[in-house]
């Protein structure tokens, strides 16, 4: 037990079922914060252990170790609240154990906008700027105003705006030079009061070709998505998978062109800067990765990219699993995927 608190620290605690891969995984010791004190009293419980530390939302974008020989901080800090109205926009304040998807009802509920195209994402408000999440046309950088967490170097309280977060493509600065290092406990997001729809994600537009636009407002075009990615995406609670395992390669226009020779059909998505993005469920449709059961691991038979886990294999399977789709990829197309959730070097 932490001193000063009454945050309890279980011992040798199993992970299989907070993780939507199921891989089975220990935590040497696993806590739940609910408060700033149990925050607190954890960010101590870890210095005076030097221990690592694993921060954990709901589990659907990391691949576990076996055991993780540190301190898992299970974020369960719950609250929402309006900060500041204007004429044409609001500024919500989501705490980071809010459930995204949750939070996503509870705005278009209100009327707000913005947010809408991101609804059925699995997970935790938290985690949110991590990969600054992204689907049907829509990124969380579009919406974030701030952030605010504890810095665990320094132990002390920092609010972090948009461009300190360093947001791109599935990717911020949490995953890179602040991995680990900011315990993230609220997001400011800024949503608009009257409809801004993004309606050009293409099989949004198919899904809504029928309605008068004049009739959609977010709730309608959060029911599309909901019902698009219903009919399409795993439900993890059935098919144990952690959404797309790999990131779309952007790639130069010199090798977009040579891919183009060789694959007259392949699909890609021109960038603002010039590069193309690959969609990366393509390349392994191709390849002949879809729906290809190896000992109950699989990449989806209605979405090439989703890894699914039916045997509840361990992560090292998993990567390598992985590891043998990248390097035919790579063979077959001179491209390197890259792995989009958090992996451990000691799966
Ligand atoms: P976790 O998996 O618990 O953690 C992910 C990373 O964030 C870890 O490194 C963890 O340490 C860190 N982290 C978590 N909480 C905090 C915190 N409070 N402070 C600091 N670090 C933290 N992603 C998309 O972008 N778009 C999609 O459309 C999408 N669809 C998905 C569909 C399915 C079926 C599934 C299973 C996943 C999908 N994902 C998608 C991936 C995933 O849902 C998101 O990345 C989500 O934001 C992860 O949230 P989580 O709480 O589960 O994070
Ligand atoms: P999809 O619609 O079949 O499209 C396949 C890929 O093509 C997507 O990855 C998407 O890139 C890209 N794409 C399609 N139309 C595009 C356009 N007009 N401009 C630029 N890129 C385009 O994809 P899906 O698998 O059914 O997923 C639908 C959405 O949900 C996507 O946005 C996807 O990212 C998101 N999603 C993400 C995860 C995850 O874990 N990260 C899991 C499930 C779904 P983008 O990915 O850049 O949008």
């Amino acid at each position: 037990m932490a001193s000063k608190s009454s945050l309890h620290v279980g011992e040798e605690v199993s992970l299989q079922d907070l993780n939507t891969l199921r891989v089975p995984s220990i935590a040497r010791w696993f806590c739940h914060v609910e408060s700033e004190v149990d925050i607190e009293a954890a960010i101590s419980f870890v210095k005076n252990r030097q221990c690592p530390v694993l921060i954990l939302g709901g589990g659907s974008n990391l691949v576990l170790p076996t055991y993780f020989d540190g301190l898992v901080i299970h974020m369960a800090l719950k609250g929402r609240q309006i900060l500041e109205e204007t004429e044409t926009s609001v500024s919500v304040a989501l705490a980071a154990g809010e459930n995204w998807h949750q939070s996503v009802l509870w705005s278009v509920r209100q009327g707000y906008s913005g947010i809408e195209n991101l609804a059925l994402i699995p997970g935790t408000v938290g985690a949110a700027p991590i990969q600054n999440i992204g689907a049907y046309g829509v990124e969380l950088d579009s919406i974030f105003e701030n952030l605010e967490g504890m810095d665990l170097n320094s132990g002390q309280r920092c609010r972090m705006m948009k461009a300190d977060c360093r947001f791109a493509y599935r990717d911020s600065i949490f995953k890179n030079a602040y991995r680990d290092r900011i315990l993230i406990t609220k997001v400011v997001l800024r949503l608009h009061k009257r409809p801004q729809l993004v309606l050009d994600y293409p099989v949004l537009a198919e899904f809504l070709a029928d309605k008068d636009i004049r009739s959609l407002g977010p709730q309608q075009v959060a029911d599309a998505v909901i019902a698009i990615r219903r009919r399409k995406l795993p439900d993890p609670a059935e098919i144990p998978n952690a959404g797309s395992f790999f990131k779309n390669p952007i790639v130069s226009a010199q090798t977009h062109q040579r891919l183009l020779d060789a694959e007259p059909d392949l699909v890609s998505y021109p960038q603002p800067d010039g590069q193309f993005k690959l969609a990366a469920g393509w390349l392994l449709d191709r390849a002949g990765w879809k729906g290809l059961d190896i000992n109950g691991i699989a990449m989806h038979d209605k979405q090439a990219l989703i890894l699914t886990n039916r045997k509840r294999q361990s992560g090292k399977a998993l990567l390598q699993f992985a590891d043998k789709i990248c390097a035919n990829i790579r063979q077959r197309f001179g491209v390197q995927l890259e792995i989009e959730p958090r992996v451990f070097d000691q799966c």
